[in-house]
């Protein structure tokens, strides 16, 4: 996958279970899949080599860089301060829920968590800003649920298939 920032390739690596792109040669963005960030977005989560390095990339102020496409679904992503911190802007990606994070931009993350309070009321903002956000919102909900429905169906043709033979 290319670098939607600078444009080049990125490279896979793994924070400690959880899989990232990462554009090492190039600007040090980070690419996150849907609900990849969250599992990553407080001090205490993610392990190992790649995720310490990607840590002590220095922070860039990527206030200049205006608006970038998805590389996933080729779309403009919305820049926003991130969901839990007080500092960061974000381009987040309402088509498949992908996040991009510049150079220095998950160390902060870490580091500057928003009360639950505070949360809220940067949600409820979002909401009122962002017309289409709801309803994406509303549909990543959708396209979980469909997966997860995919999963147990699967799982209950397998059972009846050992328990049938069919
Ligand atoms: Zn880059
Ligand atoms: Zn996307």
């Amino acid at each position: 996958m290319k670098c939607p920032a600078c444009k080049k390739e990125m490279f896979v690596e793994n924070f400690g279970g959880v899989k990232v792109d990462v554009c090492k040669n190039g600007c040090k963005g980070i690419w996150f899949d849907w609900c990849e960030l969250a599992k990553l977005d407080e001090k205490q989560e993610g392990f190992g080599k790649a995720l310490k390095e990607a840590l002590d990339f220095p922070r860039v102020n990527d206030e200049k860089r205006g608006q970038i496409n998805c590389p996933k679904c080729n779309i403009p992503m919305y820049i926003h301060k991130y969901q839990s911190s007080k500092e960061v802007n974000v381009d987040e990606c309402y088509g498949c829920g992908g996040f991009f994070l510049d150079s220095g931009e998950l160390n902060a993350i870490r580091d500057s968590f928003m009360s639950e309070e505070e949360r809220e009321k940067y949600a409820q903002k979002i909401i009122d800003e962002i017309p289409e956000f709801e309803e994406a919102q509303k549909d990543l909900e959708k396209e979980k649920m469909r997966a997860e429905a995919a999963r147990k169906y699967t799982k209950f043709i397998r059972l009846s298939y050992y328990l049938t033979g069919k």
